[in-house]
């Protein structure tokens, strides 16, 4: 196997690195060697190489210096002889606690049932994520290239880290929004848990390639030369593969028939601009006709994951059926490395402000929707406190779920899961409003208080003060954990529970 070293992190950075990130990579790299000193991997290789891996996982999707380093001496506090203490005098106080946390992170002990070892998994990682979601990224690089070298693992050990894989570290990449490392775990996943229906799937999705690589090449040439003409100034055109895992997921809710599965080819292109994005899907329609229904405006109303795009598809080259996404390099970004991104274009826009301040701002009017959603998290760990298990229970159904976005009348994002109602709405935005809740409208009308919340709907609550104690019925029908423990708590206050 290839050797890794410095020069691979450095080479991985997406924009030219300062002189001090390069000394702060640079310094970590040599303690990392240090410290792993004479230390072997299962694999026989040399254990520095693992943490070198992590660290080039990290320059990749986009992370800044300090985290690299982090990743670089992740395994550095536990298995060595150097200390806590000592990086923090070498590195400072922030390196030190990203190491901390992934350290801490590292530690679950496999005790009682599955369920419970998983619930368990789960907590820690959603405090940790509160607390620093770079501890979080740094452990999906760490799992990512445990992973990829899983199979000198003995089989029974192979399996359970699989399947820990697919339960816990794949949602939370899809939740961050970091499509590359979350496709890329549930491949590898998918392979160890369902070793022939991985095998089956990647040889039709092999078979398809080949069937599909010619006139998806064919059609990048056309659409290039129909965008050049129409005066799109095309940052990039490619085709787009569909990962094994994604392919056996979709089959699975189209009766196995690959046939019905029109996103097979697909190709991407990147624009400078949104109106760009615009201009490019009427170029696209013009030279291919599309497909009646299949054209969805993700830019306009973004996925629940902040995923924007357009999508179309269209009868391609002799007739047979093409998928085309096209999207600004922004958006691109941010489909491939999630949250990461933010990192990227929040170091472009705004230079010397700490991480901190952006992901909780004190007064920002529109801070995105990731960003959101992990200060709301915050927020719900400090009001419910640590230990609630019915709470820590009910957010991993929260959090999984499929999630959709809700507006204030002033235009503030409410993140909410599937089915939510105006009551989740309510309490989402302060315990306060939920109990003072008499009634709501959506887009203006009035709705009941168990109207299903469909994404994009602006909610407004309406509230008495005179109203003290929530409805017992409420209970039936609201869906956040959130909701359901301040109803239960009012009620409990009143005597009626
Ligand atoms: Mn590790």
């Amino acid at each position: 196997m290839a050797q890794l070293g410095l020069n691979d992190i450095l080479g991985a950075l997406r924009n030219k690195p300062s002189e001090a990130r390069v000394k702060v990579i640079t310094k970590a790299y040599e303690l990392a060697q240090t410290a792993h000193q004479g230390q072997k991997r299962v694999s026989g290789e040399d254990y520095v190489q693992h943490p070198i891996a992590v660290a080039k996982i990290l320059a990749e999707i986009g992370m800044g210096g300090k985290t690299i380093a982090a990743g670089l001496l992740h395994d550095a506090a536990e298995d060595t002889p150097i200390s806590l203490e000592e990086l923090r005098k070498a590195f400072g106080e922030e390196i030190a606690s990203l190491v901390d946390g992934v350290t801490k992170l590292g530690k679950i002990k496999l005790r009682g049932s599955h369920e419970e070892y998983y619930l368990e998994n789960l907590r820690k990682m959603l405090m940790a994520m509160a607390a620093d979601i770079r501890v979080i990224i740094i452990k999906l690089a760490d799992r990512l290239h445990n992973m990829q070298t899983l199979n000198v693992l003995p089989p029974e050990k192979r399996e359970r880290i699989a399947r820990e894989t697919m339960e816990v570290y794949v949602p939370l990449a899809n939740r961050l929004g970091i499509g590359e490392i979350k496709s890329q775990l549930a491949d590898l996943a998918f392979r160890y848990i369902e070793p022939e229906k991985y095998v089956q799937t990647k040889e039709l999705l092999d078979k398809k390639f080949s069937e599909t690589e010619k006139y998806v090449n064919q059609s990048i040439r056309e659409l290039r030369k129909e965008l050049k003409k129409g005066g799109i100034n095309v940052i990039d055109i490619h085709g787009r593969g569909k990962s094994v895992h994604s392919l056996y997921m979709k089959l699975i809710t189209h009766d196995m028939d690959i046939n019905r599965i029109y996103d097979l080819a697909a190709l991407r292109v990147i624009v400078p601009e949104v109106a760009d994005c615009y201009e490019a899907l009427g170029i696209v329609h013009r030279r291919f006709r599309p497909m009646v229904g299949r054209i969805k405006d993700f830019i306009s109303l973004p996925k629940p994951n902040g995923y924007q795009s357009l999508h179309t598809t269209v009868f391609g080259p002799e007739g047979k059926i093409l998928e085309v996404q096209i999207r600004t390099q922004k958006m691109h970004d941010e489909a491939e490395f999630g949250i990461a991104a933010h990192w990227i274009y929040h170091e472009r826009e705004k230079k010397r402000r700490s991480w901190r301040r952006y992901i909780f701002p004190k007064r920002t009017p529109t801070p995105s929707k990731e960003l959101i959603w992990i200060r709301q998290l915050r927020e719900w760990q400090s009001e419910m406190g640590r230990d609630d298990d019915a709470f820590i229970e009910g957010l991993k159904i929260d959090f999984f779920q499929n999630h959709i976005f809700a507006f204030t009348p002033r235009g503030d994002i409410i993140d909410l899961p599937e089915g939510a109602t105006p009551i989740d709405f309510a309490y989402a935005i302060h315990s306060e409003v939920g109990n003072h809740a008499t009634g709501a409208k959506a887009d203006g009308k009035m709705v009941t208080l168990d109207h299903r919340i469909s994404n994009g709907q602006v909610i407004e609550i309406l509230t008495a003060k005179d109203r003290k104690v929530p409805n017992k019925d409420w209970l039936r029908f609201t869906k956040t954990s959130v909701a359901k423990s301040h109803i239960r708590r009012e009620l409990r206050r009143a005597g009626l529970l």
